[in-house]
């Protein structure tokens, strides 16, 4: 392919830069080199034409027959003219003496009559030359002159236009051949860069590239990190869909079996149909539990991704919530469970306001609390508490004497559907969601939580939320 074949080629402009740098270097030496050449010329010239003219002279001094002596006298483009006392030129090799004008005026004829020698410079008629004079006073009271063309400048540089033509043309073929080879060692470090590894060669990539060779890197990793997080992503969403079916299968499974057993009248004993009409009952509760929990989670995953009006708009807006009244009625609500498994509910709570949605906050705790009961044991106790904590920010705590969490599965009780005992949280009618939504309504509130939990100890899990700016009317009220 030619070098020259796109539009934007780097051996194009490699060979422009060659190219003109040389032309501009040999248009410079060429004036620089002309104009000395001119002005030592003309020096030489002058000298020579002044010695020429003082021999001519002296032979003239010597001899009785001027004009035949300068008829022999024969210099290579020299002008000898002889002028007499009053300006009448008696002898020229050039023009006829006769039709020639008086040349008592012409500065170096006038300045020889006064001091014996002169000389002057004057542009010819023929473009481009300069005449040189140099006139000398003889013994007899006449004047010779000898006079010489001196080529211009423009001379002198036209004679150098065949040589610079040559030299132009081997300029054209060295600095193609230059833009070639130049292009291509510019462009090997180029290609050698491994997009893969944009670092791997960095000591043999230029200096100049480096800064976009780590930028390529800096991508690529986010590129990395970007494409892992929507494998994730993906890998969740369908572990989830997969999750969500098997547990709402599981409950329609068992319902949809008890009920097509009493529908079919193969169940007599009327204690049997209560016992398999309690068990739908408590299937369905299941199910309704779970539907909940699925589309709590799924609204407060739109509110993640949405500007907060939205958010506002799906999961309800926010107003300050009191802590200590929002515990009690959790408490109240969880009584019968907890009499139930005979564990007592004790609360703790010290005054502290949080701005958050109330539905949002009241599951988070409602969570917490309900799993402290269903994860203890007999005479056990669960711990509802707020407060202010040193920094001033607003927490919940709830503490229990349960059967605790080992230290391998603290991270991961938060994802959804994970559960330590499976069997015992479905037994206790969990759905696997809680502490999910626990995560993501803190999240969503800017809150961190703490897990301190021992096995056979009890778990502590702490939500502690950002310090609060409270909106001046609210202050108002709070007064
Ligand atoms: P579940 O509906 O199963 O309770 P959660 O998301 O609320 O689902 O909790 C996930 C798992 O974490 C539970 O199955 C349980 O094994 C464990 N867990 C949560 N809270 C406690 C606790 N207070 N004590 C011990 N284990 C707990």
């Amino acid at each position: 392919m030619s070098p020259f074949g796109s539009k934007r080629s780097l051996s194009r402009r490699v060979f422009a830069t060659v190219f003109v740098v040389a032309a501009i270097a040999i248009a410079t030496f060429t004036i620089v080199g002309s104009l000395l050449l001119n002005s030592n010329l003309g020096s030489v010239t002058r000298s020579e034409l002044y010695d020429e003219a003082e021999i001519v002279a002296s032979a003239l001094n010597a001899t009785t027959n001027d004009i035949a002596l300068l008829e022999d006298v024969d210099i290579d483009n020299t002008r000898l003219t002889l002028i007499s006392a009053d300006g009448d030129v008696i002898y020229d090799n050039q023009e006829l003496a006769g039709q020639m004008e008086n040349h008592l005026a012409r500065p170096e004829v006038a300045q020889a009559f006064a001091s014996g020698h002169g000389s002057a410079e004057r542009s010819s008629d023929t473009i481009g030359e300069t005449m040189l004079y140099e006139a000398v006073l003889l013994d007899n009271g006449q004047v010779v002159r000898v006079a010489q063309a001196q080529a211009s400048i423009f001379t002198i540089l036209l004679s150098f236009v065949g040589p610079l033509l040559v030299i132009a043309a081997i300029v054209i073929a060295v600095s193609f051949v230059a833009a070639r080879r130049e292009s291509r060692a510019i462009i090997e470090p180029l290609l050698e860069v491994d997009l893969d590894h944009p670092l791997h060669n960095k000591d043999a990539a230029y200096s100049e590239m480096v800064p976009m060779l780590e930028r390529i890197e800096s991508q690529r990793q986010e590129l990395k990190r970007q494409v892992k997080v929507l494998a994730d992503n993906d890998r969740m969403r369908r572990e989830f869909t997969a999750n969500i079916t098997h547990e709402l299968k599981t409950p329609l499974t068992t319902i949809s079996g008890y009920a097509e057993l009493i529908s079919g009248g193969m169940v007599a004993d009327e204690a049997d149909i209560k016992d398999f009409t309690a068990r739908i009952h408590r299937e369905a509760g299941r199910l309704t539990a779970l539907v909940n929990d699925i589309l709590t989670l799924s609204n407060l995953d739109e509110a993640e991704r949405s500007d907060s009006e939205a958010s506002s708009r799906v999961l309800g807006s926010s107003e300050p919530v009191d802590l200590p009244r929002m515990l009690d009625n959790v408490a109240q609500r969880l009584e019968h469970v907890a009499h139930k498994a005979e564990v007592a509910i004790e609360i703790d709570a010290k005054p502290a306001m949080v701005i958050g949605v109330p539905r949002l906050l009241d599951e988070l705790a409602y969570n917490l609390a309900s799993n402290a009961i269903r994860y203890n044991r007999p005479h056990g106790t669960v711990t509802l508490s707020s407060g202010v904590d040193g920094q001033g920010r607003p927490f919940v705590r709830v503490a229990d004497t349960g059967i605790g969490i080992a230290a391998e599965e603290q991270a991961k009780i938060f994802e959804r559907f994970y559960r330590v005992d499976k069997s015992r949280s479905k037994a206790r009618g969990g759905t696997g969601l809680g502490l999910a939504i626990v995560k993501h309504a803190a999240t969503y509130h800017g809150a961190t939580i703490d897990l301190q939990s021992e096995l056979d100890q009890g778990t502590t899990v702490t939500v502690t939320f950002p310090v609060q700016a409270w909106p001046m009317s609210d202050r108002f009220q709070m007064m």
